[in-house]
């Protein structure tokens, strides 16, 4: 199907389709660090560069703190809404509200300050966070979080996958992983699907 380069024009008044709920103005962004800008200023203030600029080829670009995807060298990331094509980072946050990476309010619930309760253990609640969206530890900080079963869970799980049945596993670690699993089926009971 050709969704771009359509020569029918826009018409506004039509009835609501995906393409056309309304996403916050375009250029108003800053595409190299993702900031807001208010419509008085040409330059972003934090970095300098003209709003509505490609970020420059140096520059280290922002993230979506939803679902730890990187803009691209564009500054954008691919809309959820595929007919949208690619959007700013703050319009892309805007979109988490329709497209939740996750069930986030009962990942909240078991938050007990940094950390998340998962059963009987705990750990860090940004760590498990982004391995529930996406799969990843953070090799860099795991060392510190050795002594926790859930992380060495998530590992295994990484390494291994659910269904494994290593030697010399520990029922600490198997039950460990059973709770990871568990939680993972219920947070992404909360995804929903791109369109
Ligand atoms: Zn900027
Ligand atoms: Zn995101």
């Amino acid at each position: 199907m050709r969704l771009f380069g359509s020569t029918r024009p826009a018409n506004p008044a039509s009835p609501a389709s995906p393409g056309r709920v309304a996403a916050p103005p375009a250029g108003a962004v800053c595409l190299q660090c993702g900031m807001l800008a208010t419509p008085d200023v040409s330059f972003c203030r934090r970095c300098g560069l003209p709003i509505g600029s490609a970020p420059r080829s140096d520059a280290t670009l922002p993230s979506c703190p939803v679902c730890y995807e990187t803009v691209g060298d564009d500054g954008r990331l691919p809309s959820f809404v595929a007919i949208r094509g690619r959007v700013d980072l703050v319009a892309h946050m805007a979109e988490h509200d329709q497209f939740p990476v996750g069930d986030d309010e009962y990942l909240e619930s078991l938050r007990a300050g940094d950390l998340i309760k998962i059963e009987r253990w705990q750990a860090p609640f940004d760590l498990v966070r982004r391995y529930l969206v996406t799969g990843a530890i953070d090799g860099g900080r795991r060392r510190t979080y050795l002594h926790s079963s859930i992380v060495t869970a998530m590992s295994q799980l990484k390494r291994w996958g659910p269904d494994a049945d290593p030697f010399g596993d520990q029922a600490e670690w198997r039950e460990a992983r059973a709770a990871v699993t568990r939680l993972l089926e219920r947070y992404q009971r909360g995804v929903s699907p791109r369109v």
